[in-house]
C-alpha cells in the first residue's frame, strides 16, 4: 500500500526518458505502416492489423489493448467519428477524412500519437480541399503547441499557443471534451494538457516532463456524444474533425518528439525550434 501514499512525480529522470524512446519509435512505426497503406478500398480493420504487426515486430505491445474492453491497436475515426472509434470492415471511400490514433508499450513505458488524412475525392475537389485544410490547421496547431513547449515556463502556455494559431487561421472550433495528457508508465497520466486558454499557469515546464499534445479541431460545432458501443465518439452535428498528436519529452538540452522518427525536426524547423536528442 505504501506506493499509493506518494503521488508519482510528473517529472521523469534522464534514465526514464531514455526508456521512453523505444515505445515512441514503435508508435511512429505503427502509424507509418497505416499511413503508407491508407487509400480508398482498404478497411480500418486491415490498417489495425498493419499497426499491430509493426508494434509487435519491435517487441512492443499495443497499449490501446490494455484499456479494459478495447480489443484493437488503433482507433480509426472516420468522418463524424471524432475519437475512440473501433476499427470496422467498411472500406474507406473517396472524400473520407480519417484520423488514426495508436500507441505502443515497451518495458512498461508508453507512446501515443495520431494523424489525419483525407482520401481524395476526384469528383469533389472542393470538399477534398476543405477537409485537407482542416487537417493542415490541426497539424500546424499541434506543431505550434510543441514549439511553445520548447519555450514555455508553464504548461498552459501550450494551449494558449494552439488556440491562438487556430483562431488566426480559421473559424474552426477546438474540442474541449478531449485534451492532451502526461504519459509515461501509463498512457494517460497527469498533468492535463489543454488545447485552449484556461485559468492558471499549469505545472512548470522543466526537464523530465513528458506530454502528449493532441488538439482535436472541428469544422462546425464542438459538442460530441458517445455511441452505444461505449467507445466511438461522434460529433453532435455530424461535422468533420481532425486530430494530430505527438508524445514530447522535455530534457536538459531541449525537447524531443518521441513519436517522430526525426524527433520532430521537420515539423518544428519552420517555427524556429531544433529538437535535441535525449542525452
Ligand atoms: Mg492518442
Ligand atoms: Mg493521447
Amino acid at each position: 500500500m505504501a506506493r499509493n501514499m506518494f503521488r508519482r512525480s510528473i517529472y521523469k529522470t534522464p534514465a526514464q526518458l531514455r526508456l521512453m524512446r523505444e515505445p515512441g519509435l514503435a508508435t511512429a512505426a505503427a502509424l507509418e505502416a497505416t499511413r503508407g497503406a491508407l487509400r480508398a478500398g482498404i478497411t480500418p480493420l486491415e490498417l489495425d492489423a498493419l499497426a499491430e504487426a509493426a508494434i509487435r515486430d519491435r517487441g512492443g505491445r499495443p497499449n490501446f489493448m490494455m484499456e479494459p474492453g478495447y480489443r484493437h491497436t488503433i482507433c480509426a475515426n472516420v468522418n463524424a467519428h471524432v475519437v475512440h472509434a473501433i476499427p470496422t470492415d467498411r472500406p474507406l471511400r473517396p472524400g473520407d477524412i480519417v484520423a488514426i490514433d495508436a500507441g505502443a508499450e515497451i518495458g512498461g513505458w508508453h507512446g501515443d500519437s495520431a494523424y489525419t488524412v483525407v482520401v481524395p475525392d476526384p469528383a469533389d475537389p472542393k470538399k477534398t480541399a476543405a477537409l485537407q485544410e482542416l487537417s493542415r490547421v490541426t497539424e500546424q496547431a499541434m506543431w505550434h503547441g510543441i514549439a511553445q513547449l520548447a519555450r514555455a515556463t508553464h504548461l498552459n502556455e501550450v494551449g494558449d499557443a494552439i488556440a491562438k494559431y487556430v483562431h488566426s487561421e480559421s473559424n474552426y472550433g477546438i474540442l474541449e471534451d478531449y485534451i492532451g495528457h502526461g504519459i509515461g508508465r501509463s498512457m494517460h497520466e497527469d498533468p492535463p494538457v489543454f488545447n485552449y486558454p484556461v485559468r492558471g499557469k499549469g505545472p512548470e515546464v522543466r526537464p523530465g516532463l513528458v506530454v502528449a499534445i493532441e488538439p482535436i479541431i472541428a469544422a462546425g460545432g464542438i459538442d460530441t456524444f458517445t455511441e452505444d458501443d461505449g467507445w466511438t465518439v461522434t460529433m453532435e452535428d455530424g461535422g468533420a474533425s481532425a486530430q494530430w498528436e505527438h508524445t514530447v519529452a522535455v530534457h536538459e538540452n531541449g525537447i524531443w518528439v518521441l513519436t517522430a522518427s526525426d524527433g520532430g525536426a521537420a515539423g518544428l524547423a519552420p517555427l524556429g525550434i531544433t529538437p535535441t536528442p535525449i542525452p
